[in-house]
């Protein structure tokens, strides 16, 4: 190392102009006396070129003449050393520095926290003006510090460059007691032992987690990083904080699980499925493979619910995921969506054929007999499949059309595998266009009933009227019931329609009655009504007009409804009956109806379906039916009569009244006043 030249202690040389943000050595007059430590050091060749007495004494040096002769970098390393030279730039700009050293006179640590400024020098070259206040080691704040550091649960270590551990705290050594501390096995996330190999200075400080095998086992930890310096050796190094979080994690592992898992039966959710499924599909297209979803719902679920108690229900829906469980590979995913429908997201190499032969087994499979609650059930799904095609098909998608799929093994009556075909979006795309008219047709008055007479064999007179309603769609076409009440019934809408067509055939009776035609009407109800007490008010409020004109509205109900073994139905409609209401049983023959179920109610006629009468066989079929329904006692009324030759046998067989088009089809209200007062 040269010798320095000796500094220019003058304060009338090389003073800066006054606004300098820094200061230049005619102004270090004002600290000679300060009790706080101050100095000048040229970092060109690390000497003191100046220094009060206070930093005289806080160099342990005899006198100032003998600190400036000293070699200050033979006690620095080479990273101080270049990191106070690269200082100089920012001092010329004004910049100052706040830092901690530690100075090592004549081998004493001395802590200083000290305040580095520009400070120019006589030949124009730039120089370090340090401020110091000494750190006294027995300072109430470091002791203070200290005892913290001691007691604190958190763990606290310092790693110098290399990840070698220079400090752990107690905590820190408790939980690591044994095990090698160093960074690079300490820690198991590979995020963090990259961090810490890296040198100090360019470290990433931040927040990482990491699993740890401590002294009690293997934990998570929460790790911060941040950049420090270390007291003694003054180079950069790391500085840990650690604390255990293993509670924590459990936790939320325990809470994540309970959001992604479906309550009842232990099943993944459909938030789990959503969140899974795109990546299951984009996986099964990678590998080539076949994905498909079945979408499985049990048939008549509500009845269980309704018959045996939600228990029950619940029981038979954790039965239905064991089965399912079981009987599917354990690499599917399989989700309960809600209510009684389940999901399953599956892959094959075998393509459409075998996912089609899986769910048909699932389909047999489900049907095995099952005890719940001491009752013997047999239950029935059914299973609407649909089949990714190679990577294009989304999550929504591919549900949207097990839906449609499911919808209609549904409609078709259950117990049934349907795979999605493109008709069945078409039908969909036709079932929303008719759900829009509806809602329409019932704000804007679309909706109008037509009329059926009912003809008596005895007098050849019209004696009833069947109500049959009809929508008018605004481009003047006619939709018909057949197309649109299974629509209203799967939407809900069937309640509002129902109820005006209630409202509406009692005002028509009341017209006809107050003109002196003794006709009465009928009106269709749809079992899904029975559910809307709106109805059932609606039943009670038009009672007494009805009564008034000594008129007859019968409800018309089919046959399904009564086999069905639904006890609130059945109580709804004895409560009908009692409000005074007849009940006709509608399209009677085609379901194998048990008579004396029948025999509970007040049901005044039986309409016998126009499919039987119809046949080619008719008389055959019909002198069965009608032995059987006349034993009933009830009025049967013969449906669907086309022609003289079915008129005449019905006729001799003693049918009460007929209605068909050999007499007249359906006809707008004013045409059945038309045709009632011209006496037909
Ligand atoms: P439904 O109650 O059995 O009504 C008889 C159906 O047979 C009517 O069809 C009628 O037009 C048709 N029909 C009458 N005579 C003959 C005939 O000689 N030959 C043939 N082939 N058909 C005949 P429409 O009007 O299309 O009604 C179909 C079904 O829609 C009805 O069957 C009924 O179940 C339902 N429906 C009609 N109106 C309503 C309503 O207001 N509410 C409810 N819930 N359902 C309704
Ligand atoms: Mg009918
Ligand atoms: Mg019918």
């Amino acid at each position: 190392m040269t010798e320095p030249p000796e500094p220019e202690i003058d304060v009338n040389l090389g003073a800066g102009p006054e606004d300098r943000p820094h200061v230049t050595l005619k102004d270090l007059g004002a600290y000679r006396d300060s009790q706080f430590p101050v100095w000048v050091l040229d970092v060109d060749h690390f000497r003191i070129v100046w220094a009060n007495d206070a930093a005289v004494d806080l160099w342990a040096a005899g006198s100032a003449a003998e600190l400036m002769q000293r070699d200050l970098s033979l006690d620095m390393t080479s990273t101080i050393q270049t990191r106070l030279r690269n200082y100089t730039a920012d001092l010329w700009k004004g910049a100052h520095f706040d830092e901690e050293w530690t100075l090592f006179p004549r081998g004493m640590p001395r802590t200083v926290l000290g305040r580095l400024r520009g400070c120019l020098l006589g030949d124009g070259r730039m120089a370090i003006l340090c401020e110091g206040q000494v750190i006294k080691p027995n300072d109430a704040n470091m002791l203070r510090a200290s005892q913290a550091l001691l007691y604190t649960t958190m763990m606290v270590t310092t790693y110098a460059e290399g990840g070698q551990l220079t400090y752990a705290n107690p905590a820190a050594r408790r939980a690591f007691a044994g095990f090698d501390l160093s960074a690079a096995s300490r820690f198991q996330n590979p995020e963090l032992r990259a961090v810490l190999k890296a040198a100090p200075e360019a470290a990433r400080e931040g927040i990482w987690r990491s699993a740890v095998i401590t002294t009690q086992g293997p934990r998570i930890h929460e790790v911060e990083v941040r950049q420090s310096f270390d007291p003694v050796e003054g180079r950069r190094n790391f500085l840990l904080t650690e604390l255990d979080v293993t509670a924590q994690e459990a936790v939320a592992h325990e809470l994540s699980n309970l959001a992604m898992r479906d309550g009842l039966t232990g099943l993944r959710n459909r938030a789990h499925l959503t969140g899974a499924a795109p990546d299951f599909i984009a996986n099964a297209a990678q590998a080539g493979q076949t994905a498909g979803l079945f979408l499985l719902d049990v048939d008549r679920f509500k009845l269980v619910n309704d018959s045996l108690g939600h228990a029950a229900g619940d029981t038979l829906l954790q039965e239905i995921s064991r089965r399912l469980t079981e009987a599917l590979p354990g690499t599917v995913l399989l989700a309960r969506l809600g209510g009684d429908e389940f999901c399953c997201l599956l892959t094959t190499g075998g393509g459409e054929k075998v996912l089609a032969s899986i769910a048909s087994h699932l389909l047999r499979d489900m049907r095995r007999p099952l005890q719940i609650e001491g009752n013997d059930l047999s239950v029935s799904v059914s299973i609407g499949l649909s089949i990714a095609d190679s990577g294009q098909t989304t999550f929504p998608d591919l549900l949207h059309k097990a839906d449609l799929a499911l919808f209609d093994a549904k409609a078709k009556g259950g117990n049934r595998l349907r795979m999605f075909r493109p008709e069945l979006a078409e039908r969909n795309n036709r079932f929303l266009q008719l759900d829009a008219e509806l809602r329409d047709a019932l704000r804007l008055g679309r909706l109008e009933l037509y009329y059926q007479p009912r003809i008596s064999f005895q007098t050849g007179k019209i004696v009833a009227a069947e109500a049959l309603i009809r929508l008018n769609s605004p481009t003047g076409s006619q939709v018909l019931p057949g197309e649109f009440i299974p629509i209203a019934e799967a939407t809900g809408r069937i309640a509002a329609i129902g109820r005006w067509v209630l409202a509406e055939a009692t005002r028509h009776l009341v017209r006809l009655r107050g003109i002196g035609h003794a006709i009465n009407l009928s009106v269709n109800v749809s079992p899904k009504q029975f559910a809307d007490p709106s109805f059932l008010a609606l039943l009670r409020q038009v009672r007494p007009a009805i009564e008034e004109v000594s008129g007859e509205i019968e409800l018309e109900i089919t046959e399904n409804v009564l086999i069905e073994n639904d006890q609130r139905l059945q109580r709804v409609l004895a409560q009908i009956s009692r409000l005074g209401y007849r009940l006709a049983i509608d399209d009677f023959g085609t379901a194998y109806s048990n008579l004396a179920s029948l025999t509970r109610y007040p049901i005044s006629c039986l309409k016998v379906d126009r499919t039987l009468v119809a046949h080619k066989d008719f008389r055959l079929i019909l002198t069965g039916v009608m032995t059987l329904a006349r034993a009933y006692g009830a009025k049967i009324v013969a449906e669907g009569v086309e022609t003289t030759e079915q008129h005449a046998w019905l006729a001799e067989n003693l049918c009460d009244e007929y209605q068909g088009y050999l007499f007249s089809g359906p006809v707008p209200f004013a045409e059945l006043q038309r045709m009632v007062n011209s006496g037909q």
